[in-house]
């Protein structure tokens, strides 16, 4: 792995790399990318790369608009889906100002922050892993408007079930190359869904691995002529597609999740972490389901989280804490699964972080896990055991968001400004919508 300009530099002249992609994401989560010749790249590594940050969803309006992308030299690495000859490169940049500060609208700015405080408080890591799940469909505009499955497979299927596995294989060698490596994959619990987990690492380098990642399983997708949609719900009445983050605070190498001692193994910042993410759960869930879409996957029946509570078997709870395992002390951690994979993940796992890290600062107090089926659960049970239910739509979980001063305080007032000014717009402009839905149930009996 590289770690310098002149790594980078020599790896550049040695394989005979002759662009260099320079990647950022938007507040969105959209990955944004320009290419610079290799030739250009002493620049770069001095200055950094201007470009117009005008057009750039959540940027600064046309008085503002000339950034600076400056590349970061240890995520240089080289696309595998592009020409072995005279190949093409890419490293993750921060965006500065003109002034050469960094830029407040960056979303990997707001992570470096989060996990700047989480330093101060003793954590050198925030480590997660998370399980990014998506569906391969045949295109992204079907004829018919509904997409096109490409088997009826379910959880852990194979042959014939499976018309995944090619290109599912290919996408982890491609990601392997990529400097990212990979523990499982599987067919998931939908038809023509499907899950590939990365090895756990810091927050920063997941965020950017996640990007990476995204492109990676849609350029793969694209070879075999499919469509591939991390989509939070693309099909009513079967499972959407998730994503878990397991997480982990370590001071150096000791995992401060973790006490011996303890009924459930979980040291006092872990529950306070947990306590944490449970009590600001539903002020950050438009920022880790930020989408119109997002709301129909968190429904009971689908195995997603509708609940704020903790347990460590039951997967209907929004925080599950897997068992311990005797000798596993580095791997005690707390899965949270809300998530879904189309979210900004610098945004996320910064809300992620700050919600914990208030639970640790204010020393909040960890419900009783429930093992019950939270679906199960009558919402007079709910009210006596005190769990709180995520908002049920964009337009419910934008307005608690606009009320956070933990979010306000996480992302900076530039990005918590544009991202309510957006998703507001985003939520109206589906609220007024007349759905096949309405159509169907009203148009032959009103
Ligand atoms: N697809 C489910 C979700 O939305 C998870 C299913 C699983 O991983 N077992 O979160
Ligand atoms: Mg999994
Ligand atoms: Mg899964
Ligand atoms: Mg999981």
């Amino acid at each position: 792995r590289p770690k310098t300009a002149d790594d980078v530099k020599a790896i550049v002249e040695e394989r005979n790399i002759r662009f260099v992609r320079l990647w950022f994401t938007d507040i969105l989560g959209h990955l944004k990318s320009f290419s610079i010749n290799a030739a250009e790249l002493d620049d770069a590594f001095e200055g950094g790369m201007g470009f117009d940050g005008s057009s750039i969803t959540g940027f600064n309006a046309i008085e503002e608009s000339d950034m600076i992308a400056m590349p970061d030299p240890s995520t240089f690495a080289i696309l595998p889906w592009r020409p072995e000859e005279q190949g093409v490169g890419r490293m993750f940049c921060d965006i500065l100002t003109p002034e050469r500060e960094p830029y407040e609208g960056d979303p990997r700015y707001v992570l470096r922050r989060t996990l700047e405080r989480a330093r101060q408080m003793g954590f050198d890591h925030f480590y997660v892993g998370p399980e990014l799940e998506y569906f391969y469909f045949k295109n992204a505009k079907p004829d018919n408007g509904k997409p096109e499955i490409l088997d009826e497979g379910g959880y852990f299927d194979l042959t014939t079930l499976d018309a995944g596995t090619d290109v599912r294989r290919e996408t982890v060698l491609a990601l392997e190359r990529l400097g990212i490596h990979v523990e499982y994959s599987h067919h998931e619990v939908g038809p023509s869904q499907h899950e590939v987990d990365m090895r756990y690492a810091d927050a920063l380098e997941m965020a950017d691995n996640t990007m990476t990642y995204r492109i990676t399983v849609k350029e793969i997708a694209m070879k075999y002529g499919w469509h591939a949609t991390f989509m939070p719900k693309p099909l009513f009445g079967v499972n959407g597609s998730g994503m878990h983050t397991h997480q982990s605070l370590f001071q150096g190498d000791k995992n401060a999740f973790f006490d011996p001692n303890d009924q459930y193994f979980l040291s006092d910042t872990a529950k306070r972490f947990i306590a944490g993410q449970l009590r600001h759960a539903r002020e950050i869930s438009s920022i880790f389901a930020q989408w119109v879409n997002s709301y129909k996957r968190l429904v009971p029946g689908y195995e997603a989280p509708v609940y704020c509570a903790w347990s460590r078997r039951n997967r209907s709870a929004l925080i599950r804490v897997p068992l311990y395992h005797p000798g596993k002390e580095q791997a005690t951690r707390a899965e949270i699964r809300c998530p879904d994979p189309a979210c900004n993940p610098y945004l996320t796992f910064a809300v992620l972080l700050a919600a914990g890290l208030e639970g640790i600062e204010k020393g909040y107090e960890l419900p009783e896990p429930m093992e019950k089926n939270l679906y199960h659960l009558s919402p007079d049970e709910r009210k006596r055991l005190g769990i709180e239910q995520l908002p049920e739509t964009l337009g419910e979980a934008i307005e608690l968001t606009a009320e956070s001063e933990l979010v306000l305080r996480t992302l900076g007032e530039h990005i918590f400004n544009r991202y309510v000014e957006i998703k507001r717009q985003e939520w109206e402009e589906y609220r007024v919508q007349v759905t096949q839905w309405e159509l169907d149930r009203y148009l032959p009996v009103l």
